[in-house]
């Protein structure tokens, strides 16, 4: 096994991580548009790429199988970042967690909301802090649909441009948090393989503030 695994999802996060990677001389060996392997050498020979779903990527690291992963603030704050440690914001794929519904809603109104989101753990946080009701109406996509069917009163997505909100007559009610993707590191991967670990985080550090 190569010396140090890091774990990514495809799509958005892979796109916008491969080129700060690329700036630490790190690049995949392969077309990942083209390939299905899930374990992806990369052109540095102790490193390499797993691809796992955005979701799961903390639980690999915190498990340890892989050192490192790149993910959503959103998937991070899920999750709860047991055994892990955040040690750099990449600034990139940023957008915001909120809560969202239609435009009339008063959140100050005392009733127990439904809430459909793919963030419960969030999404109870958040509303037990302004000491609302709720009940979690767990969905995995096109949140947006739910309070149009009258699944639920309010949801709790990630939000970018608000198009997709709008376009469904939805739209931003309350902020939760500020959204980019961070670099992750298994906790106990930060003491055995530090120098390593360490060397690869400054290399990122600096094509990040030399992107922003
Ligand atoms: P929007 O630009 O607000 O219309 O975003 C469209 C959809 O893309 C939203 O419903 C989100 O689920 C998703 N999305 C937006 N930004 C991100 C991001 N940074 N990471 C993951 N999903 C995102």
């Amino acid at each position: 096994m190569a010396a140090l695994s890091i774990a990514l999802s495809k799509g958005r996060i892979f796109d916008e991580t491969l080129p700060l990677f690329a700036a630490a001389g790190i690049e995949p060996a392969e077309n990942p548009q083209n390939s299905r392997k899930l374990i992806m050498p990369s052109t540095h020979p102790d490193v390499q790429f797993l691809i796992v779903r955005a979701s799961d990527v903390p639980t690999y690291v915190q498990h340890g199988g892989a050192h490192l992963g790149v993910v959503g603030k959103d998937v991070l704050m899920e999750h709860g970042g047991d055994g892990l440690v955040e040690p750099l914001d990449l600034n990139i794929a940023r957008c915001k967690l909120m809560v969202a519904g239609y435009p009339d809603t008063n959140l100050d109104q005392r009733k127990r909301w439904r809430v459909a989101t793919k963030f419960p753990n969030c999404a109870r946080q958040h509303f037990a802090k302004h000491a609302r009701q709720i009940e979690i109406i767990k969905l995995y996509g096109s949140m947006e649909l739910a309070p149009l069917v009258g699944l639920c009163d309010l949801i709790v997505d990630v939000v970018d441009s608000g198009a997709t909100l709008k376009a469904n007559g939805l739209e931003p009610l309350e902020l939760m948090a500020h959204i980019s993707s961070r670099v992750v590191v298994n906790r106990a991967a930060l003491k055995t393989n530090n120098q390593p670990i360490s060397d690869l985080l400054h290399q990122l550090e600096a094509a990040v503030s030399k992107s922003t």
